[in-house]
Order: C-alpha cells, then structure tokens, then sequence
C-alpha cells in the first residue's frame, strides 16, 4: 500500500529561439532551430602543446561560412560518413 501526494512542480526549460553565425552574421529563428538548423555549434579545447592550451572556446558557423573556411585548407578534413 502506498500513500501519496499531489504536489505541482516548476520546471525550467531552455529553448533556442535563434541561432546566428558568427563568422557572417546569418540568423536563424523559428522553433525548429534547436534541432534543425544550418548553423552548427563548434566546440574544442586546445591540447598541451599548443600555444591556446586550456583555452576551450566554442562558435556557432554556418554551413556556407565552413565551406568557405574549409576551401582555405591544404587538406580538407575527412568526412568519415561518406557513403
Ligand atoms: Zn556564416
């Protein structure tokens, strides 16, 4: 046997209403942008040994800015989920 209570609780929830790259500027809204956008987070801590080490630093870039950021490379990054 249980004994119970009715009780209300408040719940905080964070939502992202936009996205803007930083890199452009280009802004996207709507509710759908916390799961489906064409602005990614980017997120990286730099290791021991490089000259940014313990610097963690995060940007949000939109696809056509990557593109154009990974068209300066000598070699392009690897797209390991090519079929
Ligand atoms: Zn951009």
């Amino acid at each position: 046997m249980r004994e119970t209570n009715t009780y209300t609780e408040t719940i905080t929830k964070e939502e992202t209403l936009s996205i803007t790259c930083d890199c452009c500027g280009k802004t996207e809204e709507g509710e759908h942008v916390g799961y489906s956008s064409s602005i990614e987070r980017w997120t990286h801590e730099f290791g021991y040994g490089s000259r940014f080490d313990t610097d963690q630093v995060s940007f949000d870039i939109c696809d056509d800015c990557y593109e154009k950021w990974i068209s300066t490379f000598k070699h392009p990054p690897q797209n390991s989920n090519q079929d």
